[in-house]
């Protein structure tokens, strides 16, 4: 079957969400491939550039990674993964199989050209370098989340009540210095409190923790699921179509044409987007292209919130959990576990961290309800990759968003939708460019 987008555009449209009305966008089929949180804002944003885009998602938009995070604007999370500390780590990662770091090692050799390039990337210099690019892409965050959310009515799912990080021990908090410098450095606010003002800023902590800080610029999802479902019926209302199709190859063998195929046959457009997060790499695989994209997997788990609720979403830096007070629960999520996507789930780890949450917080019962598995889509460097894939002009990426993914979608989409109406995107992209 031969497809062809086909709805009636606009000769020129005025780009609302783009906040440029005067600049004209010649219309084109756009085909998005991925719906989690940098495919649907992308398509919102091609959209309002009055493109005909057709979002091709074979799964549920509440159910994948973008749903079950830790709903976390973190703006100031400008820290990559490698970083000497992870180096230092890796002795108590072979010791400890559920300590904050895991790795399934049945899966290290295909781990392992990732994990080589990981290492590079924990040399300070490239740390720096590294937290640079990121804080880039994170500057322009915020402002991107709020026009996705208010073009599509959905400004109440975000509350923006800082991200608080908080320290058992003086050990683990004196190791953390550079953490703190590096943030300062990139020009985030923090504020760093003791023993007392961290029961000030949450009282619902127990008073278990010595040092802390709070990022106050960090924002926080009130159900990261439900505003998935709310930005895909967005994207519907505003005339995008949504396919419920698993892409498996891209072509761009024609002039002027790309195409994508599925098991029900080829469908054509003028540019392709791929933000189909940690299996963007299978997609590039099928035009040649090889990517170190792997999957930092995390879990969660929902309990019933604590009364009073917490205030704060709440990294507790010693277990690698994130404690995050949700509208439908309370959430805690794990670190990192890597493995490739097809290992099955391995829920020990998030289970036991169970009694550690119950252990921080006043009022927490162990009564969990729903478990979860999700891959945070990572690159060695931490940064993610946008752009045009040079020598296929026609094929834009937006995927890497790691750990910060959900923070990043709406800016990925928007840098992507301004690249296609040929607009100065907000940054300079060369950082970012995946090499062919
Ligand atoms: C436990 C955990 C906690 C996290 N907490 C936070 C947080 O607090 N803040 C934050 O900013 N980030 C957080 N993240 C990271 C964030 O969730 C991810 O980086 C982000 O959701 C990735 O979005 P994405 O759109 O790039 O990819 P995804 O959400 O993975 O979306 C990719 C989509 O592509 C689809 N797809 C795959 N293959 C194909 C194909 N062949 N054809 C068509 N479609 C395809 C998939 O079905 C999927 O829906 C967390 C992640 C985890 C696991």
């Amino acid at each position: 079957m031969q497809f062809e987008l086909d709805q009636c555009l606009n000769p020129l449209h005025e780009s609302p969400m783009a906040g440029q009305k005067d600049m004209a966008v010649k219309p084109l089929k756009v085909i998005v491939i991925g719906g989690g949180i940098a495919g649907i804002s992308a398509g919102l944003f091609l959209r309002a550039d009055g493109h005909d885009v057709t979002l091709f998602e074979p799964g549920h938009p509440d159910k994948g990674t973008s749903s079950g995070n830790a709903g976390v604007v973190s703006i100031a999370s400008c820290v990559p993964t490698a970083t000497p500390s992870t180096v230092a780590s890796v002795p108590s990662m072979l010791l400890n199989p559920h300590g904050p770091l895991m790795i399934r090692w049945r899966y290290l050799p295909q781990l392992s050209p990732w994990l080589f390039r990981l290492l590079l990337n924990a040399a300070p210099w490239r740390v720096q370098h590294n937290a640079r690019k990121k804080a880039a892409l994170l500057d322009h965050a915020y402002q991107n989340y709020e026009q996705i959310l208010s073009r599509t009515g959905l400004s109440h799912m975000m509350r923006r009540p800082g991200l608080l990080t908080v320290f058992e021990t003086d050990r683990a908090w004196k190791r953390a210095q550079w953490i703190v410098n590096l943030i300062k450095s990139v020009g985030r606010e923090i504020e760093v409190l003791n023993e007392n003002e961290i029961l000030q800023v949450e009282p619902g902590l127990e008073p278990i923790f010595r040092h802390g800080f709070l990022t106050p610029e960090s924002g926080h999802i009130l159900n990261p699921g439900k505003l998935m479902l709310g930005l895909h019926d967005a994207f519907r209302a505003e005339g995008g179509t949504t396919i419920s199709e698993r892409v498996l190859g891209i072509k761009d063998n024609q002039p002027e044409k790309v195409a994508i195929t599925t098991a029900n046959g080829e469908f054509f457009a003028d540019r392709i987007v791929i933000t189909a997060g940690t299996w963007s790499k299978q997609l590039l695989a099928t035009m040649g292209i090889r990517v170190p994209l792997e999957a930092e997997r995390g879990y969660h788990v929902m309990m019933k919130h604590p009364e009073p609720n917490l205030h704060h979403p709440i990294n507790v830096f010693e277990d690698s959990m994130f404690l995050s007070p949700m509208e439908h629960g309370f959430r805690l999520t794990s670190g990192v576990e890597l493995a490739n996507t097809e290992a099955p789930p391995d829920f020990t780890r998030i289970r036991r961290m169970i009694p550690r949450a119950v252990r921080a917080v006043k009022g927490l019962r162990e009564e969990q309800s729903r478990i979860w598995m999700g891959y945070r889509p990572s690159m060695p460097d931490s940064v993610p990759r946008l752009g045009a894939i040079p020598g296929h002009e026609n094929v834009f990426v937006g995927f890497g968003g790691g750990h910060i993914g959900m923070t990043l979608g709406p800016t990925i989409g928007k840098i992507t939708a301004d690249l296609i109406a040929d607009r100065e995107p907000q940054i300079e992209l060369t950082p970012y460019a995946i090499r062919t």
